[in-house]
């Protein structure tokens, strides 16, 4: 650690406050730092699609008016793109907002019920997948309720069922699960699709991290879904974890303090 007031050796007031001073400037530098390297990360993604649009206008401007199939080819490419950068940014915006706001105390948690909440996301998903409901299996009894704020569970939910959707393999069944652990509720879901390498396990949770691009890309991920889903949880004083077989599964949980046990017994199904 840098040290800014010099301390002395005598254990009075000054020393404390020179202490405090010290700590204090360490935080605030580590604070900037974090925001730097967030400004620099969003827009060195930011920059990719915006250079690709950039690269279908001058195409358009140059062929665009003597050759039509450029012209529609460079036009939707650029729709795409432009697309990717209205869900970035506004990840991005929920993103910042997870972080000021990452104390439960400015939470306005309601008791809302699990399964619920979690069928009324897959019935919309039918719009992107129509046959995601067929393949979901919910193991949640209908009385299991959750104190949380209804808008962070669903935003949580849709980015771990999204993904869920978008990397199981074809015709695979995604189950959704609760359990009671001690003093805990877990909810997972779990999908046979194509795994995350061991190795990459720790770092899907930074934002803007994709095992591989190329594959996200086609996707439409930007790595910012677990970014957000991790944010929250700690807002609740929970966590989430990722496991992973890379090739055959992932189960993603969502683990939340939860004082109204049943039973004390651990993994029982609720
Ligand atoms: P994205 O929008 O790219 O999906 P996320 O933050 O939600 O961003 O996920 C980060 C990366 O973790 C993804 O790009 C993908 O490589 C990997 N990932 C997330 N969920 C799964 C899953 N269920 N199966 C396989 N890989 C996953």
């Amino acid at each position: 650690l840098k040290e800014r007031v010099q301390i002395s050796d005598q254990q009075d007031e000054m020393t404390e406050l020179s202490l405090m001073f010290n700590e204090l400037m360490d935080s605030l530098e580590q604070s900037f730092r974090q925001q730097q390297q967030f400004i620099e990360d969003a827009s060195h993604e930011l920059k990719t699609p915006l250079s690709i649009i950039h690269g279908h206008l001058s195409m358009i401007k140059r062929w665009g008016k003597d050759d039509p199939e450029v012209l529609n080819r460079s036009i939707q490419l650029s729709l795409n793109e432009t697309n990717r950068l209205i869900q970035m940014v506004s990840e991005l915006l929920i993103l910042t907002r997870a972080n000021h706001s990452a104390a439960i105390a400015e939470y306005a948690p309601e008791n809302i019920r699990v399964k619920q909440v979690i069928g009324e996301i897959i019935e919309n998903f039918k719009f992107v997948n129509p046959e995601f409901r067929m393949l979901t299996r919910l193991e949640i009894s209908d009385d299991c309720v959750l104190p949380v704020q209804k808008n962070h569970f669903q935003q949580m939910m849709i980015i771990i069922l999204d993904n869920a959707m978008k990397y199981t393999r074809d015709q695979k069944e995604i189950r959704v699960s609760a359990a009671m652990e001690t003093g805990l509720l877990a909810i997972s879901v779990m999908d046979y699709g194509m795994g995350i390498p061991e190795d990459e396990l720790y770092l899907v949770t930074n934002r803007f991290y994709r095992v591989d691009k190329a594959r996200s890309r086609k996707h439409g991920g930007n790595g910012l879904g677990l970014a957000i889903a991790k944010r929250l949880m700690e807002g609740y004083a929970g966590e989430l974890q990722i496991d992973s077989v890379y090739g055959e599964w992932t189960k993603v949980t969502l683990r939340f303090p939860y004082k109204n046990e049943p039973a004390a017994g651990s993994g029982k199904e609720v």
